[in-house]
């Protein structure tokens, strides 16, 4: 064979074996974060599944250095806060500088140029990776501040559970003076909570503030969800929306763009019920037993909570809600950034358990095979990534298509670099090793590469 004919068989080669895209115009991105999703698991998924996995689909491939001011070891809050803002900050912290400053992250960017915006998760809403989108804070734990952040600066789409955080009576952090970014007080247990007086109207939620009592007679405590009905859809219940028929985001059947979705009261259950919520560093755990708040939450949203049944175990939830907040974002015909976070890798990992961290990883992974066959050929740019790994995960033994024997080091997060896949337009960028804070700069450059929207 002559040198040519080599080469034009690697050009084709070459041509067949990566899609090609055009970085205008770009239509949105997608950042999927695997909470803990270590090599070292992603090989277990990849060797038990027997075929490559949806992850091994993605034509670029980097490695990314997960280290916190705290030291070598990140934690999630942290991390996010690195990808999303490009500034290294203390472990516990969200959206701040190390210096304690808050730092505009890439969906405040991406919203200031009217881009869509969505995350989606499987633990709470309020929890360190979600919150990472448009949340300052120094204690990542004050869960009902998080909410009021998140209500007050919401994306077009919010979707996981966290109800619980939202449905409380608590102060607006813009009502407590001098602390507006980093306290929110919550309506004292032992106060009286006059009756309540919401009007016969029926119509849910309108008249709930008047069920919220002040504190000290000084501040009026709200709920955070109040603030959000007034700009966007709401939903609580799980099983409502996973057996819509809509392909989109939908209210009473008509679709909208702007959705939030509480769908549990705190976190979504596990993919597999056998693996239980055993990791929980959960402040609102006792929510449960708190009648008080049980009473309010109910006259808060009376129509809504007699449907919102607690799930058991999660079957599919991340893939419907990844493909319906896409094409919610797509209809609005501006560019989008979706933030889609498999929260439980990372649970399995600190609990020592393969199984429940592998089947979450392949949830996430079923998830980016969806997107990527919805999104074919066109314009966006999706990064799958982690924040760190957790539990020192390594598989010992095994046969290619089988169980595979492993073990952990830690109950902890481990500093080893974690990989970076990517595709579409900018992709190329993601290739090398490099700090946590990068990604934050190459997405950011992709988002600056693309034509302002003109209103
Ligand atoms: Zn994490």
């Amino acid at each position: 064979m002559g040198l040519l004919s080599v080469l034009v068989l690697l050009s084709v080669a070459l041509a067949c074996s990566e899609e090609t895209y055009s970085r205008e115009p770009l239509e949105g991105i997608i950042l999927i974060v695997g909470d803990g999703m270590g090599l070292s698991m992603i090989s277990q998924a990849s060797l038990e599944n027997g075929k490559p996995l949806n992850l091994e689909r993605m034509p670029v491939v980097g490695l990314q250095k997960t280290s916190s001011e705290s030291g070598s070891v990140t934690d999630s809050a942290a991390a996010i806060t690195a990808m999303l803002s490009g500034h290294k900050t203390f472990n516990e912290w969200i959206g701040l500088d190390a210096r304690g400053k808050p730092v505009q992250s890439l969906f405040e960017i991406a919203k200031e140029k009217s881009w869509g915006t969505a995350i989606i998760s499987t633990s709470s809403v309020t929890h360190a990776t979600p919150a990472g989108a448009f949340v300052h804070l120094k204690d990542r734990d004050k869960e009902l501040t998080v909410a009021w952040q998140l209500a007050l600066n919401p994306p077009d789409i919010l979707i996981g559970g966290g109800r619980d955080f939202f449905l409380r009576c608590s102060v607006p952090p813009e009502q407590i003076p001098d602390k507006a970014n980093t306290e929110t007080m919550e309506v004292s247990r032992e106060q009286d909570v006059p009756e309540n007086t919401s009007d016969a109207s029926g119509k849910e939620g309108d008249s709930a503030n008047s069920t919220c009592p002040p504190t000290d007679g000084r501040a009026q405590t709200r709920r955070p969800l109040e603030h959000l009905k007034k700009t966007h859809s709401i939903l609580v219940s799980y099983s409502s929306f996973m057996e819509s028929s809509c392909d989109s985001l939908c209210d009473q059947g008509e679709p909208v763009e702007r959705f939030i979705g509480l769908l549990a009261r705190n976190h979504l259950p596990p993919v597999e019920a056998s693996h239980k919520l055993e990791y929980r560093k959960d402040p609102a755990s006792d929510m449960a037993l708190d009648s008080e708040y049980q009473k309010q939450a109910r006259e808060a949203l009376p129509l809504h909570f007699r449907r919102a049944m607690e799930p058991s175990s999660r079957k599919d939830f991340l893939r419907i809600a990844s493909l319906r907040s896409l094409r919610a974002l797509q209809s609005k015909g501006r560019p989008y950034l979706m933030l889609i976070e498999g929260s439980q890798i990372d649970w399995g990992g600190h609990a020592n358990r393969a199984d429940y961290a592998i089947s979450e990883l392949m949830d996430l992974d079923e998830t980016l095979g969806a997107l990527l066959r919805e999104l074919e050929g066109r314009n966006v740019l999706i990064v799958v990534t982690a924040d760190h790994e957790t539990g020192g995960h390594a598989i010992l033994d095994g046969k290619p298509g089988r169980k595979q024997k492993t073990d952990f080091l830690s109950h902890g997060h481990s500093a080893e670099m974690v990989p970076v896949f990517a595709r579409g337009p900018g992709a190329e960028t993601f290739t090398g090793s490099y700090e946590n804070t990068e990604i934050f700069h190459k997405l950011l450059a992709v988002i600056e590469a693309s034509p302002a929207i003109s209103h």
